[in-house]
């Protein structure tokens, strides 16, 4: 039995093939490699009926993913993570059929883990002993905890400024983490020139390695195969690196060719903070690429990235479903993560309630309506932010007491 029918890499640009079993980095255009299988092969292969009865995890879709065998497999049981209706927030919203794919709950508390699982357990495959990465955060703390369980080195570079959590992570698991006095930018320069001087490290920044983007692609087979194989109007996704964007509308072209779904695809939304919003000034001028946004700053860590390696892929997968770009200040998506804990009782990070502060725009707007089933990617867990929310309460003295009160507050 085949286990994946991973066939080559291709370059994002020119379409150029190249060799798959050996350790890749970009193409000779500089540009993201795709990894590309024998699609006709798999249809014949699986159905979809076969994936049902499968493990819950995204292994399920392993013969469109590129580790070779399942002996290589590094787990720490990631994926299928739940879709959860959100009536009160969709009353809200105006938007009944309002769904959230909740990525809080997979190992490491945010969707890195995806990448993380998949890049390490291929990279292990083809003998990489150490994996080194530039990071705002989560995915250097996914793949030094990855890293670890795979018995492999990892080399973690990160603003100075990132979350807390993510750094002591990386520690508790072992990693070679450094601090930088500086953004992701700068942090990436630092460990391309270290990678250069060191055997057996593989570079893995953001789409400068095939297969990060093949474990997160694994988002958008899971929403249609939770959907019951149908595609939602419109999916709403907090954009970086752009990963996560450019992996769902991958997955999407991958099951129409298998025959997995037919018809429109969703428009997909790229969602910014203002503080840095590089694909949505690109996306509203109508360049194909970003330009580097100056002095980029939210709170919304995960997605400060100034330039994206992958930012024309984003905005071509925005564009060919007829989706859009759109930015939310810090206010705005701070009170929406605070609104969908109350609602909902999801206390979400705050990349994803950026996305819950644009629909809110979009309805408005009317780019959203009522009827639009409409899935918002939460991509991490609301407590690795634990500074987000303000600890704003009553500090009582063991003699006083708690104010008589009745019902806070009814439905
Ligand atoms: C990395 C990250 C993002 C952005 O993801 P990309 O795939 O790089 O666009 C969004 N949210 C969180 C929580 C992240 O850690």
């Amino acid at each position: 039995m085949t286990f994946s029918f991973l066939s080559h890499l291709e370059c994002s640009r020119t379409g150029d093939r190249y060799e798959a079993d050996q350790v890749a980095g970009t193409s000779a255009a500089g540009a993201p490699l795709l990894a590309r299988y024998d699609l006709e092969r798999v249809r014949e292969t699986v159905t979809r009926e076969d994936i049902a009865a499968r493990e819950p995890s995204l292994w399920r879709y392993h013969e469109v993913l590129p580790v070779r065998s399942r002996d290589n497999i590094v787990s720490l049981g990631e994926g299928l993570t739940p879709l959860l209706p959100l009536p009160n927030q969709g009353k809200q919203s105006g938007v009944p059929k309002l769904l959230m794919k909740d990525e809080g709950l997979v190992p490491t508390g945010s969707f890195k883990a995806r990448g993380a699982a998949v890049g390490v357990s291929r990279a292990a495959e083809l003998g990489v002993r150490g994996v080194a990465m530039p990071t705002n955060g989560n995915a250097g703390a996914a793949w030094a905890l990855y890293a670890a369980r795979a018995g492999m080195d990892s080399l973690i570079a990160m603003p100075d400024d990132a979350p807390a959590i993510t750094m002591k992570e990386c520690l508790a698991a072992g990693a070679e983490l450094y601090r930088v006095d500086g953004l992701i930018g700068d942090a990436g320069k630092l460990v391309g020139a270290a990678v250069a001087e060191r055997q057996g490290y593989q570079d893995v920044s953001t789409l400068k390695e095939p297969y990060r983007l093949e474990g997160k692609k694994t988002m958008g087979y899971e929403i249609v195969e939770q959907l019951g194989w149908r595609v939602p109007d419109v999916i709403l996704y907090p954009t970086g690196g752009g990963v996560g964007i450019i992996g769902i509308y991958k997955a999407l072209l991958e099951m129409r060719e298998l025959g997995w779904i037919s018809g429109d695809l969703p428009r997909l939304v790229a969602v910014q903070a203002t503080g840095c919003a590089p694909i949505v000034e690109a996306f509203k001028s109508g360049a194909t690429e970003s330009t580097l946004f100056p002095d980029a700053h939210t709170v919304a860590f995960g997605i400060t990235v100034p330039k994206a390696l992958g930012d024309f892929l984003v905005l071509d997968a925005v564009r060919a479903t007829e989706g859009t770009a759109i930015a939310v200040t810090d206010d705005e998506l701070l009170a929406a993560q605070r609104r969908l804990a109350a609602l909902e009782g999801a206390f979400i990070c705050p990349e994803g309630a950026a996305c819950f502060a644009a629909l809110d725009q979009l309805r408005e707007s009317g780019w959203v309506s009522e009827d639009d089933e409409v899935v918002v990617l939460n991509t991490g867990a609301g407590i690795k932010y634990p500074e987000t929310v303000e600890v704003d309460a009553p500090l009582l003295a063991k003699t006083d007491a708690i104010p008589a009160r009745g019902v806070l507050r009814a439905r």
